[in-house]
């Protein structure tokens, strides 16, 4: 664990940084508020934090204050040291944000047992931040392939779609559907069909453009979204999304799968037609079917007006 020492005074600062050392921790050492500040501050900074009362520049109830008032989504635990023992010093002292309070001249055992308190509770915290981070991912991703879920890409066209009201610009998606998928699983079985699923995940995410979002809709359907893509480069991409996939058949154990997709594009312009996002999904999806109808593995461009981008 890693903690900040501010001190002003060489001696103190100099056998703090022993003790926490011999204690096993890894020590940032700063000799007054401001610099104490800084470094805490820094992008993955120290959360724990011992800092003297009586400092230069800023001093330790002011570094706890402007700490509390920056903090983001991470806790900072934070322990005062001073020689001012009062009832009074303590309230003030706590009521900047410190989260403990040690009396010098301190006892060592004392301040030993603080600051594993301390780190008790910044490892929680970061424990905590770790499952909340795990729960989003799980929340907007499907755990099959990795991509973005249903829900997770609808969000992300609706943002593209805001961004581009206020910033103007053009918008594209490709429905894309897997053909005769369900033969697959009848004839390799259901594990097949998922390393399948799996396999072509991977070429989309790779065959997209990097600021294009990839999900998964659906059983064998995936949603492209495509910013400031007009109809004809969209068109362009889906078609080497289709290439992608037909060109190479999916390795499954010793067995070689030829799979195909067929791919439904749409595109409009944001805000001159007021396109709803679920009208240009459902001409994507329009086109796409029109594809399902005439054969299978090819891109149609959908025909409507919310396609003349
Ligand atoms: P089409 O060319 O008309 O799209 O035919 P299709 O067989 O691909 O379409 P259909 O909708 O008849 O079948 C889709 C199949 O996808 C049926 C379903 O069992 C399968 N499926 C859906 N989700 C999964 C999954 O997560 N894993 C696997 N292995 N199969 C899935
Ligand atoms: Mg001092
Ligand atoms: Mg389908
Ligand atoms: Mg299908």
């Amino acid at each position: 664990m890693r903690v900040v020492i501010a001190e002003d005074d060489p001696i103190s600062r100099a056998l703090l940084e022993t003790t926490l050392r011999r204690w096993g921790y890894e020590v940032a050492v700063a000799c007054n508020g401001q610099e104490a500040f800084q470094t805490l501050r820094a992008p993955d900074a120290p959360r724990l934090a011992i800092l003297d009362w009586m400092m230069p520049e800023m001093n330790g109830p002011d570094v706890c204050q402007a700490l509390r008032q920056s903090e983001g989504g991470e806790y900072y635990y934070l322990i005062l040291l001073t020689a001012r023992g009062t009832k009074e010093d303590t309230v003030s002292g706590l009521e900047a944000g410190a989260d403990d309070y040690v009396i010098k001249p301190f006892n060592m055992r004392e301040l030993q047992v603080r600051v594993r308190c301390g780190e008790r509770i910044v490892k929680l915290q970061s424990d905590l931040l770790a499952a909340q981070d795990a729960l989003k991912i799980q929340a907007t991703h499907d755990a099959l392939t990795g991509l973005m879920n249903r829900a997770a890409v609808y969000d992300a066209l609706e943002r593209e779609q805001s961004r581009l009201a206020r910033q103007g610009g053009c918008l594209s998606v490709v429905m894309l559907d897997l053909d005769h998928f369900k033969s697959i699983n009848d004839t390799f079985g259901h594990a097949a069909g998922d390393a399948v699923l799996q396999d072509i995940a991977k070429r989309l995410d790779h065959a997209s453009r990097s600021y294009d979002l990839v999900g998964r809709v659906g059983g064998e359907e995936f949603l492209l979204v495509m910013p400031n893509a007009p109809l004809s480069s969209a068109v362009e991409i889906a078609e080497r999304i289709r290439h992608v996939i037909a060109d190479t058949p999916v390795n499954i154990g010793a067995r070689t799968l030829n799979v195909t997709a067929s791919l439904g594009v749409a595109s409009a312009v944001v805000p001159d037609e007021r396109v709803s996002m679920d009208e240009l999904v459902q001409a994507a999806d329009d086109a796409l079917y029109r594809v399902k109808g005439s054969g299978r593995n090819r891109v149609e461009a959908a025909d409507s007006a919310t396609s003349q981008a």
